[in-house]
């Protein structure tokens, strides 16, 4: 008796979660951490086959830093240095990515914001908690749209502050797009980017970047609560090796703004 129980249910989690069995829908997966990257280990270690596996939507990077990662519709597209976006294939590695399954809980509507502080203050408003992990999804208009895309680096790695200094931007006007990102409790500082982490994407997915600055007029923003957060770590060497601890919120202030 307890036997079929059991079958049924479990027939009823495959069923409910279709291709997925074995993921929370309602957790942020994140592959390696920011302070990590910050370190200068660029390597590529996860595919993008297993990033997709754990989201359809979520960010980060590529091996050797070559371009931003944007996550949409499970299609894992890379925005490079030139500012074109193309979609990559499941073989391609990142030392770096967060995703989830994006199922939105709340709507912030009518947004109307001239930068990105603007943006991302309206948003922290609106939230039921700032204790908590948040995916944002916004289809829409933007009327100003800045981003960057850091160039694919070479042995030996520089740091990651030095290399955004001459990062290359790129600024779209009246541009048709999704944003999209997390925003991490200020506690996750020592693991991902606290507040807000943004990437965009053009309607016709061929050019985007991590966010630097944007405007928009009368736009609705869906937030996804992520109750769970789950972080696979590396098992490279350079990681086991590598000595971490220092406070590195510095450091991720300058790489991400
Ligand atoms: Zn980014």
């Amino acid at each position: 008796m307890k036997r079929l129980l059991f079958i049924g249910w479990l027939v009823l989690t495959l069923v409910g979660r279709g291709a997925t069995p074995d993921v929370d829908h309602d957790t942020l997966y994140q592959f390696s951490t920011i302070p990590v990257l910050l370190a200068g280990l660029y390597d590529g270690e996860w595919t993008c086959g297993e990033v997709r596996q754990h989201g359809d939507l979520g960010l980060g990077t590529f091996d050797a830093l070559d371009g931003e990662m944007v996550v949409l519709d499970g299609h894992c597209y890379r925005s490079g240095s030139h500012g074109k976006a193309m979609l990559v294939s499941d073989a391609e590695k990142t030392p770096f990515a967060c995703v989830t399954f994006f199922e939105p809980d709340l709507l912030v509507s009518n947004m109307t914001v001239g930068s990105l502080s603007e943006f991302t203050a309206a948003l922290d408003r609106q939230l039921p908690s700032p204790n908590v992990f948040f995916a944002l999804r916004l289809d829409g208009e933007f009327g100003y749209m800045k981003t960057r895309s850091v160039p694919r680096q070479t042995k030996p790695y520089r740091p990651l502050t030095e290399i955004v200094k001459t990062q290359p931007t790129f600024e779209w006007r009246n541009v048709r797009g999704t944003l999209l990102g997390f925003r991490c409790p200020a506690f996750a500082s020592e693991l991902n980017v606290t507040g807000w982490h943004l990437h965009f994407i053009t309607a016709t997915r061929t050019g985007g970047g991590h966010v630097l600055d944007l405007r928009l007029t009368n736009q609705t923003a869906a937030l996804d609560i992520t109750p769970a957060f789950r972080v696979t770590l590396s098992t490279n060497v350079a990681f086991l090796k590598l000595k971490l601890g220092a406070d590195s919120s510095d450091a991720v202030r300058k790489v991400e703004k």
